[in-house]
């Protein structure tokens, strides 16, 4: 395939930008190809600059659950930009995002908009701390929460990809005050509990994975979780950055039907622009400055580009339920079409799918957690990315990242995939 424009872009890149990108996994440093340079989006597609199109399962990694360029988020857009693009003073969409996300997730009463799920989480922790007046957080292996000192720890996604799940620079003093746990292990967590848990702030946990493949939480574990973080006076803490309007409307939690105290949100609530958000119970969140005393502020918080895009995408979401009908349809048939291929070819993998959040795994075990996860053969994962691209099929390029299909996504797109996969999966045998 020709990536010739991109090759030279890559090269111009790194001269200025480290590795040549502004997030690690962009580099496509585990596949071993050069990234394509994006031009444009539209709908279920993108093209890149040297004249390649692709079907694109990535949507921007989850918050393109509308497709690229919707029309009714580009009209939001045009329309907000031409009364301004930031005034640093409050305006009526923040109110209206905010109660659609309330009345969205009814275990969050209040919620604060910032610029990143990074921020969110991290400002969930430190509202945990100063809330309960504790120091330490439990986070489970393999799961990403943003790259904050405390979270960035046995994390998944880019610092899984790229071997540096601890990174450097994050001190000691404050990674003691991470414990990490397995995911999915009820007695692991018992014992963490009843070593420390006097002294535990918060459990944060994506209550369905999708930075280490995708990995479900079982229903008993998030029961549990749910049980002995109110049993010892630990916060519980949703990620829903990824899950939040993408599995459900309600989220994931409306799925478990279990109501954590805060909750992480990102990607789709800004429909493609920076935002990041957290909420919870009135109570907890009026601990937040200035109707409290932790703080935390954002320049472009509640920037109003930001709350048109999102405001829209979530309008669009709640006006047609049926979208989450049908991308639970085409979600099923493309699991299931690749299911099938790996079965007409006699290989081994692992499928784990929640809604439009789905995975292959290069693996004959079953994946529930970190440990099955990195079971699985990253170089076939390579071959078959690379195969996959040149077929105009756009994957996340690492085994550890979920796929998303996107209402823009057509029944035509998902039976390419099955087919392209079959041909990709037949070379790498
Ligand atoms: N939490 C989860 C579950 C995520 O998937 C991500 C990003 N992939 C983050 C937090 C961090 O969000 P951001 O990249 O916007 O900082």
């Amino acid at each position: 395939m020709n990536l010739e424009r991109s090759r030279q872009l890559f090269e111009d890149a790194k001269q200025v930008i480290p590795g040549g990108v502004n997030s690690p996994v962009r580099a496509f440093r585990s596949v071993s190809i050069n990234p394509p340079f994006i031009r444009e989006g539209k709908g279920s597609r993108i093209f890149d600059v040297d004249g390649n199109t692709y079907i694109d399962y990535v949507g921007s990694w989850g918050p393109l659950i509308l497709g690229h360029t919707h029309p009714e988020v580009v009209r939001a857009l045009k329309e907000a930009i031409d009364k301004g693009t930031s005034y640093g003073a409050p305006t009526e969409i923040e109110t209206e995002l905010a109660r659609m996300v309330c009345e969205a997730v009814p275990s969050v009463e209040m919620v604060r908009m910032v610029n990143s799920g990074t921020e969110a989480t991290m400002s969930a922790l430190r509202l945990a701390r100063g809330y309960t007046g504790r120091n330490m957080i439990v986070k489970f292996e393999g799961n990403y929460h943003g790259h904050s000192d405390s979270l960035l720890i046995r994390a998944g996604s880019g610092a899984l990809t790229h071997g540096v799940p601890d990174s450097p620079g994050v001190p000691a003093d404050i990674a003691q005050n991470t414990i990490t746990a397995n995911f999915n292990d009820i007695s692991g967590m018992k014992e963490i509990f009843q070593k420390r848990g006097e002294n535990i702030a918060a459990v944060i946990i994506e209550p369905i994975a999708g930075n280490m493949g995708v990995v479900p939480a079982a229903q008993e574990f998030m029961e549990f979780l749910r049980a002995i973080t109110a049993e010892y006076g630990a916060l519980l803490i949703f990620d829903e950055v990824m899950t939040g309007f993408r599995v459900a409307y309600h989220g994931a939690q409306s799925l478990y039907k279990i109501q954590p105290d805060i909750t992480c949100f990102g990607k789709i609530i800004g429909g493609g622009l920076p935002v990041g958000a957290y909420g919870g119970k009135r109570e907890i969140m009026s601990m937040m400055s200035p109707a409290g005393p932790i703080y935390q502020a954002g320049t472009l918080s509640g920037n109003p580009l930001a709350m048109a895009a999102g405001l829209t995408t979530l309008k669009i979401l709640k006006d047609n339920p049926s979208i989450y009908t049908e991308l639970e349809e085409k979600s099923k048939l493309l699991d299931e079409g690749l299911k099938d291929n790996v079965r007409k070819l006699g290989l081994k993998a692992s499928f784990n799918r929640v809604g439009s959040m789905l995975c292959m795994f290069f693996t004959d075990q079953e994946v529930v957690n970190y440990q099955s996860a990195t079971s699985s053969d990253t170089s076939k994962f390579a071959l078959y990315f690379e195969e996959m691209l040149k077929r105009g099929v756009y994957l996340a390029p690492s085994q550890f990242e979920a796929s998303f299909v996107s209402a823009s996504h057509s029944k035509a797109d998902i039976n390419y995939t099955i087919e392209q996969s079959y041909e990709a999966l037949k070379r790498i045998i």
